[in-house]
């Protein structure tokens, strides 16, 4: 049944959203990498519905085509918090002018990992499911990982890399050395289910939260109808097992209204905890998602996976490839543990702010405000070298390390976003300059001539990273000085330093 020792570049384990976005991008690429989970099928159920901006591009880079997103999900246009007898909305259209994704988008795990399983599968990535790995050997030129399946039959495999995106109970991870550091927040019961409401008014396309004091309720739609429904509660005794009835009595008593339960499915509850691995790669194992880090709430973590796994390909890719030395992987954790640690923050905050004893006034200063500045996308910016250089003098005003997939770019042929000139992953450059630039070098970036992005003030040459963020920006030039100044970017970040 099984081969006998198929090596491959990279194994991935774990056909979560991370391991899957991660693995769809590598074939994409050309890495010849593998996919091996435990269960037979996704599990079911809603669990994370919210994708965020972010994710959206992440996923449309990888050829996950809008319209079949779409067509799986509903739009989120709002947040509306009621407390106290307020009630506050909070709107969620970031860029109106956006013309792919101006809003997030809702679709459940269980969907989302289905369209990830084809797509990686259509990228020329094998996903097989019912397989657990084991790590055997960590040696320096590749991971030796033994896979078994669930007739019993066992196969022995040689990994360039490994990575491990097997969930926040990872075992590759202790089996390859990481320390792994937890927190759980007792004395907090977070319960979460699929459910339809009746006696409340829960318009389409908004979440609501309700908050009393010491817990509060969010609904948030799915396509199809029904809600995924999460409750957070510091009054409950988090020891038992939570039932359909319990859930039921905690929104009667959160909402204040007879709220009936129709049609309750996939209960899932947990005293929320925060993990953090000591380092993100030990030779050759990498850890991805939820195998490096979990939130203290269980939210985030599914789209954070994803946007790690954008990070990862590319640089993970380039040295497969031999376009990059090894230390390049090193900015994928110095990156990616930054936006960990600040949602860490935030998801403690956040969390007790909505078991607080009195909502309104811990949360009438953030309702206040209007913006969506909690339980909504952070605003990522990337700020170490060598990957950001920003040029001297420069300080505040250049774009570089910041988010440039949806930003407009005039170019010769019209208007477009940078995410569009970027369908194949690849390195951007863009200059104003009429005369293409020669910038050959082993990343292969893509040239633009002609072209200005919308959002500086002046003409400058941008280099856009795979992922979508603006690594360099240099003051207009041409010639020989434009094309030593991207050329030397180029060669640091593939030096990784
Ligand atoms: C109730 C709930 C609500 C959530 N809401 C949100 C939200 O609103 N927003 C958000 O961003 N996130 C949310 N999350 C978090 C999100 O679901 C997770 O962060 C996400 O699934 C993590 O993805 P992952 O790919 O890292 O790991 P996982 O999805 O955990 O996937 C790991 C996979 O590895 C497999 N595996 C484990 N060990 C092995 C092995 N040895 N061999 C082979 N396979 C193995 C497992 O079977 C599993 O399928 C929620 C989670 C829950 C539970």
């Amino acid at each position: 049944m099984f081969e006998r020792d198929p090596s491959v570049d990279v194994l991935v384990v774990g056909a979560g959203p991370a391991g899957l976005a991660l693995a769809a991008d590598l074939a994409r690429y050309g890495v010849r990498c593998r996919v091996v989970e435990s269960r037979p099928e996704p599990r079911p159920g809603a669990r994370c519905p919210n994708m965020w901006r972010r994710t959206l591009y992440a996923l449309g880079r990888l050829g996950l085509p809008s319209h079949t997103l779409r067509a799986q999900g509903v739009p989120m246009r709002s947040k509306v918090f009621h407390v106290a007898g307020r009630t506050a909305h909070i709107s969620l259209l970031e860029d109106p002018d956006d013309p792919q994704w101006p809003l997030p988008l809702l679709i459940r795990q269980d969907h989302q990992e289905k369209l990830l399983s084809l797509l990686a599968a259509r990228n020329g990535c094998r996903v097989q499911r019912g397989v657990t790995a084991r790590v055997v050997a960590r040696e320096e030129d590749c991971v030796r990982v033994e896979l078994r399946a669930r007739d019993g039959g066992t196969e022995q495999l040689r990994a360039a890399w490994l990575v491990a995106a097997d969930g926040g109970d990872s075992s590759l991870r202790e089996a390859a050395g990481f320390d792994w550091r937890v927190r759980r927040h007792e004395g907090i019961s977070w319960w979460q289910v699929d459910t339809g409401f009746e006696g409340v008014e829960l318009p389409p396309e908004r979440e609501d939260l309700f908050h009393a004091p010491y817990r509060h309720v969010g609904m948030v739609p799915l396509a199809g109808g029904g809600h995924r429904t999460f409750l957070a509660s510091a009054t409950e005794d988090g020891t038992g097992t939570p039932a359909y009835a319990d859930v039921e009595r905690l929104a009667r008593e959160v909402i204040g209204a007879a709220t009936r339960l129709r049609h309750p499915r996939f209960l899932w509850w947990q005293t929320p905890r925060e993990g953090r691995a000591d380092s993100w790669r030990r030779g050759r194992v990498l850890l991805l998602g939820d195998a490096a880090r979990v939130f203290p709430m269980p939210v985030h973590g599914l789209n954070t996976g994803v946007q790690d796994a954008a990070n990862l390909a590319w640089k993970l890719a380039a040295v497969v490839l031999r376009q990059a030395e090894t230390a390049l992987l090193d900015t994928y954790e110095t990156e990616r543990r930054q936006v960990a640690e600040g949602l860490m923050t935030r998801g403690e905050r956040v969390l007790y702010a909505g078991v607080s004893p009195d909502p309104e006034e811990t949360l009438g200063p953030i309702l206040d405000e209007g913006t969506p500045r909690v339980r909504t996308e952070p605003p990522v910016t990337y700020d170490a070298e060598p990957l950001t250089l920003r040029p001297r003098g420069s300080g505040q005003h250049s774009c570089a390390g910041g988010w440039a997939a949806p930003c407009r770019v005039h170019t010769p042929d019209g208007v477009c976003t940078v995410a569009a000139l970027q369908t194949g992953g690849q390195w951007l450059v863009l200059s104003p300059a009429k005369t293409p630039l020669s910038v050959a070098h082993p990343l292969n970036p893509r040239l633009v001539t002609g072209a200005q992005l919308s959002c500086g003030d002046r003409p400058t040459i941008a280099v856009i990273r795979p992922d979508g963020y603006m690594g360099a920006e240099f003051p207009y030039r041409t010639g020989r000085p434009a094309e030593r100044a991207v050329l030397a970017y180029l060669d640091r970040a593939a030096a990784g330093a």
